[in-house]
This record gives structure tokens, C-alpha cells and sequence, in this order.
């Protein structure tokens, strides 16, 4: 263990910030962690996606003596986050499935001669115990947890594995641990800190907040050319994750797309392993890959210049959006999270959820899930507050979101829902029978469909008493009663029906406020990819700005030397330098080493290695 006083360890942080990350301050809790870990202490860190996790273990890890071990269940990413950490001049390495036996024993004798200082380890090698005696044989600077949410089975990601965890505190218990997440309501952290006997851990909460993300929800009538509208209207060229419900979806949307000439690519568990992996790494690797996934894809992901997230289905979960969404603008640059949601999500989600599997406690975990999503979709309030009000912290209107950029109107939705709720009492009583929303919105709209005629349907009462509304306003209108929990889905066939508040809206004792659906008009909307900078780093370095399009140009040259300096070495180009770094250099022509070392993101090494290349360039 390290004998650092506080101090030392502190400057001795400091000092690896600069020369290997190449960054000025640290950021938001960062510095607090890193001392808390550095001087043994256990943690726990919750921390939105770009927040900056990384570095609070990595740190440690480099200041410390012995090993940093990073336990993380994103085998597929081991590879470019070491080649990340070599490209800074950190000796990192991985043990996983994926490796040839003579490949892990180099990296096992590296690390028992306290070569490696960074160890990445897959959770489901530490129940083997060949890999508790190899760690015995070296020394270990400090554990990481990441993606520590997946030991909670009360969120999204539970991975058995996790539960294995406990070991290294029952084993190690001299070594200090630090576990980390961006997804954490109160119940997933308190068992977090319970399932890995973290209860003695210092826990550092960072505002859930990504102000440069614009959070957007629309009502689905067309999603497919809603999509198009988007990628082809605001995120041309755009690197992109589309998140569909099925596989079959995403194959679908992925064709469309590319029919549109954009590159896009299909993701789910359903493609053989090999081709998920060569879609992965071109998303990755590539610049304007767009992605069409399901929900199998994107954890751990740290491509920084995703510039939008798409969702086209209903998510089950806030805590799952907020998780898919931060992967956008990890750079801190503008971003946009879109979400187009319609009725039919809502009755598909409700009857899953009546016909999952599993008792009763695990439905309603279920149900409450749902409803905190709809209640998001249907807001008349800021997105971004209710979104963080979801994880216990509050905030004002944001001005990023589309409720605060064009707040909605509301309407008394009173009589619109009287109508339709006494179409489906008439149904039941008169008729004994029960239907979906087409054919009582036919039977509101007074339609004589065949259908309508078959079942005398015009004979009802309530026929053609909701003429004064449209199709599309009636479907909102049953979308947002539904989401109210003020009519419900019932059975086989999706059919509507009433439930015990229902009564009240029809004996008019509560009246029903609904938000008029409209969508943003272009020129509201303030993101965009390459203009405006927003970072959330702090701190006297140069910052990516807007560029003029003389320094537009020099980014480009800049960006076509780092994909041909990546192809080179196998790499992710991002790994090489970041967007944000290359802009901060584009705009600041630095005529020297000296100046060049200036700008966010040039550590020591990279100065070395690239740095005169990139002067050549630039003259
Ligand atoms: P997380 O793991 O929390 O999603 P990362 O560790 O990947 O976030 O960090 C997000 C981005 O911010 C990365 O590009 C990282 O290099 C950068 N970053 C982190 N800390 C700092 C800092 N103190 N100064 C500048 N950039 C930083």
C-alpha cells in the first residue's frame, strides 16, 4: 500500500492529471474521489455518463502501488479501453474469454512482476479460483467496480455475476474499492451498497444532470419518417444510436436508412457473435456510423462524439432512458435524445406486463416502471427536471428540452374522456362486449366502417359524439388516459377498459387535464452538431469553440490524419485524440510543442508521439 500522505497523494494526482491525460482541473467530485481512494478508502460513485468515471479509478490506479484491477462486464470494449490507456503511455491490459491461452499468460506474468497498472478483468473470472491465486501473486493498488448497477436486480442490468463481487472484500480486505455507475435511483444504491458490502463506502452523488443533451419527446404517427426528418434535418453525417423494441426492427430501420443513404447498421442478441462485433467496432471506429440497436447495445460504449440517441419504442424504464440516452454528447458538445412514443406503446407495454412472467411483486415492479416513463412522456413540465427529479434531485426548467422550448399546451380533456369511457360502458353493459381504441375512436367519429356496421355500432347512443375531435387527437386522448392509469388494456385483444378512478371522471368528480401534442419547429431547436460549443470541463486549458470556416478546414485535415494515424495502429480514432481536442487545436494553431501541450487532451506521451506531426500539419 502506498505510504502518500494526503497531501503528497493529492499533488501526486495533480501531477498524473496533467502529464498523462493531458487535462487542467479536475472535474465536478472528481478530485474528492480520487484522495478519498488514493488514501484507501472505499466508494461509491454515482456519476452521469461522460461525467468523468473513468479517471477516478484510473488515478488510483497510477498513483498508488501495485495493480489496478477494473472489474467490467463489457468484454467487447476491453480492447479499445486499453488501447485508450496505451495510447496515454499506461501500461493497461485485459484477462478475458476472448484471449488465446498464450496471450493471457503474458499478460498474467506482467502482472505478477507488477508490470501492468492497469488490469481489466471480466466479472466471471473471479469465480475461478486460478484467478484469486493470480491476483494473490501480485500486488493490488485498488478495485473498480464499473457498471456497478448491474449487481441490482431491481434495475435493468442485472448480471449474476455481480453477486460474486463480495469476494474481493472478503479476500482483499486491505485494498480499497471503488464502485461506480450512472444509473442509480435510491433502491439500486442502497443494494449496491449492500449486495457488494459496501455499507463502510463513502458515497460521492454528482449531479445526473447533462445540460448539453436537448431531450425531446413527439408524438408517433410516422416514426419511420420521423427519423428520417431528424437524421437528414438536424444530424447529417452524424455518428447515432437508433433504439428499437425488437430485432426485428432494428434490421428494418437499419435498411430503410441505409436506403436513404445513411450508413446505418443493425445491432441485437439474435446476430451471430462475430457480426455483432464488427458492428460494434465500426460504430466505434467509424465517424457518422449510425447504429440501429436494442437495448443490447451501448453499455460501456464511451464513443465521445455521439451525437444523437433515437428512440423509436417506448423504453420499460426511466432508469433505462436516462442510462441509453447519456450515451449521446459525451464530449460535452450539443446533443440531442429523441424519443417518439404513441399509443401502441402504451398498450403493448401494459399487456407484457400482464402477461410476463414472474409473481406478482416483480409486475409491479414492472408497472411502476412503466408509469414513471409515461408520466415523463406526458408532461407538461421540463423533461430535464422530472428526469432528474426521478433520481431524487431537483432543478429548474432547463431551456433544453422541448416542454420548455415550446411548453404545451393543456386542455380540459373532461368531456373528451366522459365520451370515450361512456362508449366503453355502453359496449360492456348494452353489448357484452369489449374493444380496442380503432374501433371506439370509429364509433366517437361517428365512421360507418363495415366493421361498424356489422356490429350496429351506429346504434349506440355515443355514435358520432366525438366528431369535434380528430383521429390522431382522440388517439392522444386515449394515450394520455391510459398513461393517467384512467383506462386500462385488458386481455388477448388489447381491448379497452375502465378502471376504479375511472369513475370519478365519469360522475364528474376529477377532471382531466391533457397536453396538446404539437411538434417543435425546426427553428426552435438550438442543437446542431458542430456549432456552440457547451463543455462541462472546467478549468484555464483551451475549450473546443465554435470554428470559423478557415479553422473548419484545419479540423478536417486535422480529422483525416487521425483516421489514417488510427487505421494504422487498429485503433479507435477518438483514441488517438478527441473531437474536442482536435477543434481546440484547429482554432488555436499552436507553432509549438509548448503550445501544443497547452490544449485539453495532449498528455505527455501523445505530445511525443504525435506532436510534431501534427505542427507539420498545421504549417
Ligand atoms: P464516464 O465513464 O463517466 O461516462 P468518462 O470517464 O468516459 O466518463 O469521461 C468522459 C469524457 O470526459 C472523456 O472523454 C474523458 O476523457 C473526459 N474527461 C474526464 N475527466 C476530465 C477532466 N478532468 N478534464 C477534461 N476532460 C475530462
Amino acid at each position: 500500500m502506498s505510504t502518500a500522505s494526503p497531501v503528497n497523494g493529492t499533488r501526486r494526482a495533480q501531477t498524473v492529471l496533467h502529464k498523462v491525460f493531458g487535462y487542467e482541473s479536475f472535474r465536478g467530485q472528481q478530485q474528492e474521489i480520487i484522495d478519498h481512494v488514493i488514501g484507501g478508502g472505499d466508494a461509491l460513485v454515482l456519476m452521469p455518463t461522460g461525467g468523468g468515471k473513468s479517471l477516478c479509478y484510473q488515478i488510483p490506479a497510477l498513483v498508488r502501488k501495485g495493480t489496478g484491477v477494473v472489474v467490467s462486464p463489457l468484454i467487447a470494449l476491453m480492447q479499445d479501453q486499453v488501447d485508450a490507456l496505451r495510447q496515454l503511455g499506461v501500461n493497461a491490459a485485459f484477462l478475458n474469454s476472448t484471449q488465446e491461452l498464450g496471450e493471457r499468460q503474458v499478460v498474467e506474468a506482467q502482472f505478477r512482476n507488477g508490470e501492468v497498472d492497469v488490469l481489466y478483468l471480466a466479472p466471471e473470472r473471479l469465480r475461478s479460483e486460478a484467478t484469486l491465486r493470480l491476483l494473490d501473486s501480485g500486488t493490488i493498488s485498488v478495485f473498480a467496480i464499473d457498471e456497478a448497477h448491474c449487481v441490482s436486480q431491481w434495475g435493468h442490468d442485472f448480471r449474476p455475476d455481480y453477486l460474486e463481487l463480495q469476494v474481493l472484500h472478503e479476500r482483499w480486505p486491505q485494498v480499497p474499492r471503488i464502485a461506480l455507475t450512472a444509473t442509480a435511483t435510491q433502491a439500486t444504491r442502497e443494494e449496491i451498497a449492500i449486495r457488494l458490502k459496501l455499507g463502510g463506502a463513502k458515497v460521492f452523488v454528482s449531479s445526473f444532470d447533462r445540460p448539453n443533451i436537448q431531450y425531446r419527446i413527439v408524438p408517433k404517427n410516422e416514426p419511420k419518417r420521423q427519423l428520417l426528418s431528424l437524421l437528414q434535418g438536424e444530424h447529417r453525417g452524424d455518428a447515432g444510436i437508433v433504439y428499437c423494441l425488437s430485432r426485428d426492427s432494428t434490421e428494418k430501420i437499419a435498411q430503410f436508412l441505409v436506403g436513404h443513404g445513411i450508413t446505418a447498421l443493425p445491432y441485437h442478441a439474435g446476430l451471430d457473435a462475430q457480426t455483432r462485433a464488427r458492428h460494434q467496432a465500426k460504430f466505434v471506429r467509424e465517424e457518422g456510423q449510425v447504429i440501429v440497436a436494442t437495448i443490447a447495445f451501448g453499455m460501456g460504449i464511451d464513443k465521445p462524439d455521439v451525437r444523437f440517441v433515437a428512440h423509436l419504442d417506448l423504453p420499460r424504464s426511466v432508469e433505462g432512458y436516462y442510462q441509453e440516452t447519456g450515451r449521446a454528447g459525451r464530449d460535452g458538445r450539443p446533443a440531442t435524445a429523441w424519443l417518439a412514443y404513441g399509443l401502441a406503446d402504451v398498450v403493448q407495454q401494459r399487456r407484457m406486463i400482464d402477461t410476463s412472467e414472474g409473481n406478482l411483486a416483480h409486475r409491479r415492479r414492472l408497472q411502476s416502471h412503466l408509469d414513471a416513463m409515461l408520466a415523463l412522456c406526458e408532461t407538461t413540465d421540463c423533461r430535464r427536471s422530472q428526469l432528474l427529479a426521478y433520481f431524487s434531485e431537483r432543478a429548474t426548467s432547463c431551456g433544453n428540452c422541448d416542454t420548455c422550448l415550446l411548453p404545451p399546451q393543456v386542455w380540459d380533456g373532461t368531456v373528451a374522456a366522459q365520451k370515450l369511457m361512456s362508449t366503453i360502458v355502453r359496449l360492456e353493459r348494452e353489448r357484452d362486449q369489449r374493444y380496442g381504441a380503432g374501433q371506439i375512436i370509429d364509433i366517437l367519429l361517428g365512421k360507418k366502417t363495415d366493421k361498424v356496421a356489422d356490429k350496429a355500432h351506429h346504434e349506440l347512443k355515443t355514435f358520432g359524439i366525438g366528431a369535434d375531435l380528430k383521429d390522431a387527437e382522440w388517439r392522444a386522448v386515449v394515450r394520455q388516459l391510459l398513461a393517467q392509469g384512467l383506462l386500462a388494456v385488458q386481455g388477448e385483444y388489447q381491448t379497452l377498459g375502465l378502471t376504479e378512478a375511472s369513475a370519478q371522471v365519469l360522475r364528474g368528480q376529477r377532471e382531466v387535464m391533457l397536453r396538446r401534442d404539437t411538434q417543435l419547429p425546426r427553428a426552435r431547436l438550438a442543437g446542431g452538431s458542430r456549432s456552440g460549443a457547451a463543455s462541462t470541463t472546467g478549468g484555464a486549458k483551451l475549450e473546443a469553440a465554435a470554428l470559423s470556416a478557415e479553422d473548419e478546414a484545419l479540423f478536417e485535415k486535422l480529422s483525416a490524419w487521425r483516421k489514417v494515424t488510427a487505421a494504422e495502429q487498429n485503433i479507435p480514432a477518438y483514441t488517438v485524440f478527441h473531437n474536442s481536442t482536435l477543434m481546440s487545436i484547429a482554432a488555436a494553431h499552436p507553432a509549438s510543442l509548448r503550445e501544443l501541450s497547452a490544449i485539453s487532451g495532449v498528455g505527455e506521451a501523445k505530445l511525443v508521439k504525435y506532436g510534431q506531426q501534427i505542427l507539420d500539419l498545421l504549417a
